[in-house]
């Protein structure tokens, strides 16, 4: 049977170059997007530039219980399994806060998204995750939370990415034994609405989270990484 995978976030940036790159690849990759109509919208476009290849859409808020059990019961009934999780939904590149003066309200919203989202999606799909036999988990993370490089700034994104290192270390430990490898990917500096004009072109962002997608049985779990090599925590 066919591969399976899921893109969180998949109607524009990283999360549409991923649908590409996976569907290229001859995985059947479903295309999330909170709002159906964007997520249509891409699905037609990119099938244009795919020869006419079919990108299935599920609406797929991250943020909302009902949303994510809805599209996981849609995926159950349609294959049965998912064998690559994409957690690539993403908000607040926080630039213009601080640590010292932030909203500690806006800190709440960015971890119910960024990290409780990818949380969510995960306990919501690990069941048919499990029917793969070879799933893969990529929680599409930042070098922003890397404990290393912590500052002051962008102190939203930067906490809620960090919380997400560890979500994918502890969901690491305890998938192991299902043969379900999950790992943290920084796609790099990448010029989408978030990272704007100054990052770099969008191709190597995708590949960078694509390669921890389609990593062999005996590739790396719980690790973080950047275009294929590791970097620190
Ligand atoms: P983007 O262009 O701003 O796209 C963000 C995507 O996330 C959009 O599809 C958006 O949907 C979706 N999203 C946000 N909240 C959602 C929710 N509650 N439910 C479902 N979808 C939601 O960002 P990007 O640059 O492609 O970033 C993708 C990922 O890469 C993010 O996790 C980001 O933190 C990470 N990243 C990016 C960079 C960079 O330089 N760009 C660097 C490091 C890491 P709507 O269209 O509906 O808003």
């Amino acid at each position: 049977m066919a591969t399976i995978a899921l893109v969180t976030g998949g109607n524009r940036g990283i999360g549409l170059e991923v649908v590409k790159q996976l569907t290229e690849l001859g995985m059947i990759t479903i295309l999330g997007s909170r709002d159906a109509v964007r997520g249509e919208a891409a699905a037609i476009q990119l099938s244009e530039q795919l020869d006419g290849q079919t990108i299935p859409v599920i609406q797929l808020d991250i943020d909302d219980l009902a949303s994510v059990a809805e599209a996981a019961r849609w995926v159950a009934d349609t294959y049965g399994k998912l064998d690559v999780l994409i957690n690539n939904a993403g908000v607040n590149y926080d630039t213009h806060q601080h640590a010292l003066s932030v909203d500690l309200d806006n800190v709440l919203s960015t971890f119910k998204t960024n990290t409780l989202g990818a949380w969510r999606v995960t306990q919501a799909f690990v069941s048919l995750l499990k029917q793969s036999g070879h799933g893969r988990i990529v929680n599409v993370s930042s070098g922003a939370g890397e404990l290393a490089s912590m500052t002051g700034g962008t102190p939203a994104y930067s906490l809620s990415k960090l919380a997400l290192n560890g979500l994918t270390l502890m969901l690491a430990s305890a998938l192991q034994q299902d043969g379900i490898l999950v790992n943290a990917v920084c796609p790099g500096w990448i010029a989408t609405d978030m990272g704007g004009p100054g990052g770099g072109p969008i191709e190597p962002g995708g590949k960078s989270v694509v390669w921890a997608a389609t990593l062999e049985d005996n590739g790396s779990t719980g690790g973080f990484f950047r275009h294929g090599e590791r970097i620190p925590w």
